[in-house]
């Protein structure tokens, strides 16, 4: 049985066309010699013992060779799990002991962050290095045989990709309401978010994406790298990000469309390259993971460049949205319309929640959600309402028919009964002159239940007061949404994914207020 799915046509179609390039190495590989570093991988990890169900650990900086791993698991039925290398020790412990595979692929440079690790077990630990000289090893064998006879077994693996219930990929989410879970996704997630974003954000072979988010992590892996080499484009994968030398990747490879998170963003436009680069291929920047600060959004309309905002979570593909760059700027922080395969509900207090700007829960249905949360069942129950994936986030729809993300329903602040979305208050409070960045939580109060609280990091040289910074929400929201508590920081805490980390921002509002 010869594989023959949408990676396998790709690469018949773009044959010559480069697929893959490691940036730290210039090292390029075309959709020719990807198809066949595939075939020669999963003939190793065969050899190996790999087998349908296997587990398939990879523990490294965004490389080309994650994504050969990747197509090699298909083959096999296998699931490559993406390792964060920017975990703690015991944290990364506790994933490998939840997802139990069967080999973990190491870049040498990741491991000496883990003391400790490996560890002997069951598990046989490989350096990176080792799989590139399997795959030669293979070919010369092959060539030597003159064989051409596929070895895999006639397993699901076959199977019609759009309608494949076999798990392909498992992504941990990054914790950051919790202990990370593992997303199980299936080839037909993958199938159909790829295919969803190829066709609603027009993705063709003439585009080339920089891939810098971690590849560990969904916006690294589905949001526009797998997407990119299901349309015939070019995939760089980007070990780290500087700011500089991403404005000079964009502009020297000619790249079209690039996922960064906000954090990212607000660094590249600190840059002082940024007013005068040299965009000129640059279809869409694409922010996500995170909401977006609006100082972000009017940096880009300031120099008219196509920015847009899209939502995503690891058990949604990620991608649901779709807006387009103009109207972006228009509508800052909203994520769009629902993309062509994608249903969405907002639901509250029990029911659907359809007037404008009324929020609710966030739900989604469509064929490019995930299976499962590995060995949890009880989060999957929790996760899954009649089809519908409770996203656990707040939305509401403007008249226009687009949606905003509000926050995490976990983060929602109830004070005397009302309402109060972290959000708002932050987007008000960043657009205080002195203020560089804001988050706001709820902290318990006996007689409110919970009040409003904020941590502030100020505009260097700038020393703003609370009372002052009071005074000033005063002028533009409800008195209960005001900041109670206020509290100046150097850096807002983050999670390892660069994600704001509310958890760790509770203690300094331990005592609250009488
Ligand atoms: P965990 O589920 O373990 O707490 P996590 O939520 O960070 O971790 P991810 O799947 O990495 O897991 O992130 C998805 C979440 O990121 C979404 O549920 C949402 O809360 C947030 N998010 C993503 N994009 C946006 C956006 N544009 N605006 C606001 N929030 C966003």
């Amino acid at each position: 049985a010869r594989p023959d799915g949408w990676f396998e046509r790709r690469c018949m179609l773009s044959a010559d066309r480069t697929a893959l390039m490691d940036e730290d190495t210039g090292f390029t590989l075309t959709y020719r010699e990807l198809a066949e570093k595939v075939d020669m991988a999963a003939r190793s990890l065969f050899k190996l013992g790999v087998r349908q169900g296997d587990r398939i650990g990879i523990l490294t900086p965004n490389d080309s060779r994650l994504l050969v791993l990747l197509f090699a698991c298909r083959r096999l039925g296998a699931m490559l799990v993406p390792l964060n290398w920017r975990l703690h020790v015991e944290e990364l412990r506790h994933i490998l002991t939840d997802c139990t595979p069967r080999i973990v692929w190491y870049h040498a440079e990741s491991l000496t962050a883990f003391p400790g690790l490996p560890v002997d077990s069951a598990c046989s630990w490989l350096p990176l290095d080792q799989l590139d000289e399997s795959i030669e090893l293979e070919r010369a064998r092959l060539a030597a045989a003159d064989e051409e006879m596929c070895i895999f077994p006639e397993t699901e693996t076959a199977a019609r990709e759009d309608d494949a219930d076999i798990p392909w990929l498992m992504i941990y989410t990054g914790g950051t309401t919790g202990k990370p879970k593992g997303v199980v996704l299936t080839a037909r997630s993958l199938y159909w978010n790829a295919l969803n974003t190829a066709i609603t954000w027009q993705l063709t072979e003439t585009d080339v994406t920089p891939t810098v988010l971690p590849m560990f992590h969904t916006g690294g892996i589905n949001a526009l790298t797998l997407p990119v080499l299901m349309s015939g484009g070019k995939v760089i994968c980007v070990q780290s990000f500087q700011p500089e030398r991403m404005i000079g990747l964009l502009e020297r490879e000619q790249c079209t469309i690039v996922l960064m998170v906000p954090t990212m963003y607000h660094l590249l436009v600190q840059s002082p390259r940024f007013a005068d680069a040299k965009f000129r291929t640059m279809k869409t920047f694409l922010s996500g993971g995170a909401p977006c600060p609006m100082t972000v959004y009017a940096s880009f309309a300031a120099r008219c460049l196509p920015f847009k905002e899209g939502y995503g979570a690891t058990e949604s593909g990620p991608n649901n949205f779709v807006i387009d760059c103009g109207e972006a700027l228009l509508k800052p922080g909203s994520v769009g319309l629902p993309m062509l395969f994608n249903d969405v509900r907002l639901i509250g207090a029990g029911r659907d929640v359809t007037g404008p700007e009324e929020v609710g829960e966030l739900a989604l249905r469509g064929k490019h959600l995930f299976h499962s949360y590995w060995n949890n069942e009880e989060a999957t129950a929790e996760a899954w309402l009649d089809g519908w994936f409770l996203t656990g986030d707040l939305a509401k729809r403007d008249k226009d028919g687009y949606f905003y993300i509000v926050g995490r329903k976990k983060d929602m602040i109830i004070t005397g009964g009302e309402n109060v979305y972290p959000l708002e208050v932050e987007h008000l409070l960043e657009r205080h002159p002195e203020v560089g960045a804001a988050a706001v939580v709820g902290v318990e109060h006996p007689k409110w239940g919970e009040i409003v609280a904020a941590a502030i990091v100020p505009k260097p040289g700038c020393q703003p007061t609370a009372e002052a910074l009071q005074a000033y929400c005063a002028l533009s929201i409800a008195k209960y949404k005001i900041p109670k508590l206020i509290k100046f920081i150097e850096e807002l805490p983050k999670t390892a994914v660069g994600k704001l980390d509310k958890k760790s921002l509770f203690p300094l509002f331990a005592g609250g207020m009488e």
